[in-house]
């Protein structure tokens, strides 16, 4: 059933065999400019939250828990300055173990696994800023690091990030390249550092919209989706062809299935690793529930039913396809709800109008693809809804159907960020989900707990109870 061996030990680190090859590469699709930029949820709320965050961050079983302080990390002055207006006080465990990994010189690659959540875009962020030469109006000017990831949602959120980070940093320069809706040539990117999307990144280099002859860093974010997949994995590797030779790799998710950590290693020769298993990748705070629906049909009338409660925080709900996408939100739409979607069939500016009011709590219910199941960081979000199970596409009729437990986790995982507590519920509606659904417990070692849709106040009682918490309580590592 699974195909992925466990790849190490707890976050323990260890270094791989080295390898110099890269598949050969073909032909990749480009798409397209430069896009403003969205900001990310940066902001820690409550005093008493932050108390609660403290404890976590003092359990030592919890992924959110470190000995370091930031300040013993040997970080610019600049950067800790911006990493207490952002109100981090205290690494993750990720952050304390990647950063020494990252800064060290010469450069080691990197590959960085931690659960979702955990703060993984801090820890490539830190080591892009910390490794920038901004010592002249030239080298502001000139694309030292370039960070790829796999949507323009995601890109535009790192470039908020960086921005935050950055601030005090005096002649930082981001360049955003993500598809732009126009045909027309953009600018050259005069920015040190560059992020944006395979192809269009692929597209610029080429076109010298972007030099890329001095960078120093390249970082992949969501590296196995970005490997794995057959268009961006080529797209990566033809990149990753035109840049520096002795260039640092830093590979970052939540997920390295074997049959990609394979890969992963080859695209980061010798890297160092900080790893996990897969059975310690769920995280406590994301109560995971399934409820069971009659047919496809009752799911909608399910979810109309949810809908009362999905108003609680933010949520989103993940289709398989965009039509369904679509389809639901028509219908939710014409029965006088407000939800709003987001998939790739909708163009670029489009989708950045819809995820900056989604993120600003203009519209709190978000229907959608797998094209957001990963990466994005929208700290209201209480509740994700898997209206389908999301399943490896199986290219062979009549084979059995099969979960996509990478996917699963990444949706689930775009609640309880950093300690927040969220609720996930998966739709079955028959034998087949509900066999998948069992794949996928017995694969993560974790429970979905059966919710009873013949009581309504029950599952009401449930969902509120579990949103009501904003942090998770108690000892939820492993
Ligand atoms: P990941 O990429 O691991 O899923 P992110 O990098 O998106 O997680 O971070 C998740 C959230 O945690 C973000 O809102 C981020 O601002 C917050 N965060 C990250 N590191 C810290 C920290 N050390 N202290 C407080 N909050 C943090
Ligand atoms: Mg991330």
């Amino acid at each position: 059933m699974s195909s992925d061996a466990p790849t190490g030990g707890s976050l323990a680190d260890r270094v791989s065999k080295p390898a110099d090859t890269e598949p050969a590469t073909d032909d990749g699709q480009t798409d397209g400019a430069v896009a403003n930029q969205g900001g990310s949820d940066l902001q820690e709320p409550e005093y008493t939250v932050e108390v609660k965050l403290s404890d976590l961050q003092a359990d030592p079983n919890n992924p959110l828990f470190s000995v370091k302080n930031f300040e013993d990390l040997g970080l610019d002055p600049r950067i800790l300055q911006g990493l207490s207006a952002m109100n981090f006080r205290k690494p993750s465990k990720i952050q304390e173990r990647a950063l020494p990994l990252l800064m060290g010189n010469p450069p080691k690659n990197l590959v960085g696994q931690s659960q979702s959540g955990t703060g993984k875009t801090a820890a490539f962020v830190l080591n892009v800023l910390s490794r920038l030469d901004l010592t002249s109006e030239q080298a502001q000017k000139t694309p030292q690091a370039l960070i790829l990831a796999p949507t323009r949602e995601l890109a535009r959120q790192i470039v908020g990030v960086i921005q935050v980070m950055g601030q005090f940093l005096d002649g930082l320069n981001i360049g955003t390249a993500v598809p732009a809706d126009t045909n027309a040539r953009p600018a050259r990117l005069d920015a040190s550092i560059i992020v944006g999307t395979p192809g269009t990144v692929m597209d610029y280099i080429k076109r010298r919209i972007i030099v890329a002859a001095k960078l120093k860093v390249i970082v992949l974010d969501e590296a196995d989706n970005m490997l794995d997949q057959q268009g961006l994995g080529d797209q990566c590797i033809r990149v990753k062809a035109l840049l520096p030779r002795d260039i640092q790799v830093v590979l970052f998710s939540a997920t390295f299935p074997a049959h990609v950590h394979q890969y992963a290693s080859k695209f980061a020769p010798s890297a160092n690793e900080l790893t996990l298993q897969h059975e310690e990748l769920t995280v406590e705070g994301i109560k995971q529930l399934y409820l069971d629906c009659a047919s496809e049909e009752d799911k909608y009338r399910t979810l109309v039913q949810l809908y009362g409660l999905l108003t609680v925080g933010s949520s989103i709900i993940f289709v398989k396809t965009r039509t369904s996408a679509v389809e639901i939100e028509k219908r939710m739409v014409a029965e006088g709800h407000t939800v709003a979607s987001l998939t790739g069939g909708v163009e670029g500016s489009q989708r950045d109008q819809i995820i900056d009011q989604f993120r600003a709590g203009q519209a709190k219910v978000l229907i959608t693809t797998n094209v957001l199941a990963r990466g994005i960081d929208v700290s209201t979000v209480s509740m994700v809804i898997n209206y389908d199970i999301p399943e490896i596409h199986q290219t062979n009729r009549g084979a059995p159907r099969q979960a996509d437990f990478q996917t699963y986790l990444h949706r689930i995982g775009r609640t309880g960020r950093f300690g927040r507590v969220g609720v996930s519920i998966s739709f079955v509606s028959n034998r087949e989900e509900w066999e998948m659904l069992n794949q996928i417990q017995r694969y993560f070692n974790t429970d979905i707990q059966r919710i009873d849709t013949k009581d309504w106040d029950e599952v009401e009682d449930i969902i509120k109870k579990t949103i009501k918490n904003t942090r998770a309580q108690g000892n939820f590592g492993r």
